[in-house]
């Protein structure tokens, strides 16, 4: 099969669709690799990386899409990439068609069928193409965090770990899934004193058996949000309601009762975000203040670590790209009930129940 990669042209995006290593497994399955000539950049992988592993440069994006049987991107197809899809084309990418009619009927009118990872499932109920960047995402936010508590970005003056004779900064996480998970590791890494809410007794279970000692963790109430961010140096929203816009768990009135200069990091503001004053920010531009609190809401949080990022959706999005060239993707589909939950558009028809009912399409 001829696989393309594209250089991604959204705005801010410097992930690439496939790692030279990705490249390299696919020229070794006998498929050819044809990735357009710069598109690693962003992520630090240069042509004569790509060559090296026996991909084909390819001049521009039209020749890819006019070449490939398959393309294989980061982001949502934008409206000059659909202009070049074609009828039987495979596109596997992240879509996230539901609030995008635009794109859907675009991608409808193409003829392609469209893999999207963000509905491929696993055999735990769980997304392997979102969890990558969900870790990317967690273990980064107190990261910024830290940076935006510092006295010359707005924040407190509170360093994260303390130092001997001084207590650490008080981190507190709602909703201790994936992305919270690995904040909490990584804010107890840098020595906080860090606690995590979640509204699931089986997961604070699962974080007890396997965190405790490493951070504390607390059933999720309105109360004890409360109690525990009126004392919070930094909070942490990494809520989800699968499929929902996320509920707001800290409203306006509760930022004057919090210490001036404390830290607000909306992981869950791509669902709307769970403070009330969360609005979304750019990575141009991501730290605002309001009633003394410092917020950072970037929506597209793992593109300011574009090369991890790529190579964990690599990983993540390799076995699936595999079969899907090895096999085409009617048998890998057939092979792979997990990958058939990813189709969500095939011979201009919706293929995936959640997308159609929120656009009001036939599926
Ligand atoms: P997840 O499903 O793994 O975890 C969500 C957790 O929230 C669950 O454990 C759930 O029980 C808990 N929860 C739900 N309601 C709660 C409440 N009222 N109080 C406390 N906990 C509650 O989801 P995830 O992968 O960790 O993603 C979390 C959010 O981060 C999502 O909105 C996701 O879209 C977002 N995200 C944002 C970025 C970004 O760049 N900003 C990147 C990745 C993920």
């Amino acid at each position: 099969m001829k696989i393309g990669c594209p250089t991604e042209i959204k705005p801010q995006e410097f992930r690439v669709g496939m790692t030279p290593d990705a490249a390299r497994e696919a020229v070794n399955h006998g498929h050819e690799v044809l990735i357009q000539s710069g598109a690693g950049i962003g992520a630090g992988f240069t042509d004569e990386d790509y060559v090296a592993a026996g991909a084909k440069m390819i001049g521009t994006a039209e020749e890819v899409f006019a070449q490939a049987d398959m393309i294989v991107k980061v982001k949502e197809p934008q409206a000059v990439e659909r202009k070049m899809l074609r009828e039987g084309q495979l596109l596997f990418t992240y879509l996230h068609l539901a609030p995008d009619p635009e794109q859907t009927v675009d991608l409808l009118k193409s003829g392609c069928t469209a893999i999207a990872y963000e509905t491929v499932t696993d055999d735990r109920g769980g997304l392997p193409l979102l969890a990558p960047m969900s870790e990317v995402a967690g273990r980064l936010a107190p990261q910024v965090g830290a940076y935006t508590l510092q006295k010359a970005n707005g924040g407190r003056g509170v360093l994260m770990g303390g130092v001997p004779g001084v207590a650490p900064a008080k981190v507190v996480v709602i909703g201790g899934g994936v992305v919270g998970t690995h904040a909490a590791k990584i804010a107890a890494g840098m020595g906080a004193d860090v606690t995590v809410l979640d509204r699931s007794l089986p997961r604070l279970r699962y974080l007890d058996d396997v965190y405790g000692g490493t951070f504390k963790n607390q059933y999720s109430t309105a109360g004890a949000t409360a109690d525990l961010v009126r004392e919070a140096d930094m909070v942490i929203g990494a809520v989800l309601i699968p499929g929902a816009a996320a509920p707001k768990l800290v409203s306006r009135a509760q930022l004057s009762e919090m210490k001036p200069g404390a830290v607000l990091v909306d992981v869950a503001i791509d669902q709307g975000g769970c403070f009330e004053t969360s609005r979304a920010t750019t990575h141009a531009d991501p730290i605002y203040e309001v009633d003394g609190i410092m917020h950072y809401c970037v929506a597209n949080m793992p593109g300011a670590v574009a090369r991890t990022s790529t190579q964990a959706l690599g990983n993540a999005t390799l076995p699936f790209l595999l079969n899907l060239a090895n096999k085409g993707w009617k048998q890998a589909c057939e092979d792979d009930p997990h990958l058939l939950n990813g189709l969500n558009v095939h011979a201009g028809q919706l293929t995936y129940y959640a997308v159609g009912k929120a656009l009001g399409i036939d599926v």
